[in-house]
């Protein structure tokens, strides 16, 4: 299985860039109805201060889904950030922290695992109702015929309002 394993002993005051890619099958990261054909590349710059590390960086990839109106599949480039504070401390197991964008470990650790910060990142990216272009005319409630790739015959008259009140539960 893939990790995204940050050494922690080698981050410096000076800092450093890390960078990973992974395959999403092997960061375990699925979400239903959304495919991700591209790796997942992760760019992080790390620098320690004191007994803090500050992570820093950007997730990108492409995500692959269904329109919610015209049905077709696209892809999308996404490019969350990621950004959160390693503390070390003198304890033995790591610790929870009530700050999302702390993490509590042990002096004593050697490597912290990102993925499922990755993880989290992306799937809080992915759109509710996924749209190909904010444009889209999606499909015509009649004929199923695909409005953006042409007209079809049962277009009713624009002014015909029993149209409008059906469009709008169609757009609901
Ligand atoms: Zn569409
Ligand atoms: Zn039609």
């Amino acid at each position: 299985m893939g990790a995204m394993k940050t050494d922690l002993r080698n981050i410096t005051p000076d800092g450093c860039e890390l960078r990973f890619s992974e395959i999403a099958e092997d960061l375990e990261l699925t979400a239903d109805g959304f495919d991700f054909p591209q790796p997942i590349e992760v760019e992080l710059s790390a620098a320690k201060s004191g007994d803090e590390i500050l992570m820093q960086g950007v997730v990108s990839t492409a995500v692959e889904m269904e329109c919610a109106r015209c049905l077709e599949i696209f892809e999308m480039d996404i490019n969350p950030r990621i950004q959160f504070v390693i503390q070390l401390l003198d304890i033995s197991e790591p610790q929870p922290s009530e700050d999302d964008d702390f993490v509590i470990l042990p002096k004593t650790t050697g490597e912290y695992d990102i993925s499922q910060r990755v993880r989290e990142a992306i799937l809080l990216e992915l759109p509710l109702k996924p749209l190909c272009s904010e444009t889209c005319k999606g499909l015509c409630p009649m004929c199923g015929v695909n409005l953006n790739e042409g007209e079809c015959d049962c277009t009713p008259d624009k002014t015909d309002e029993r149209w409008d009140s059906l469009k709008q539960l169609f757009d609901q």
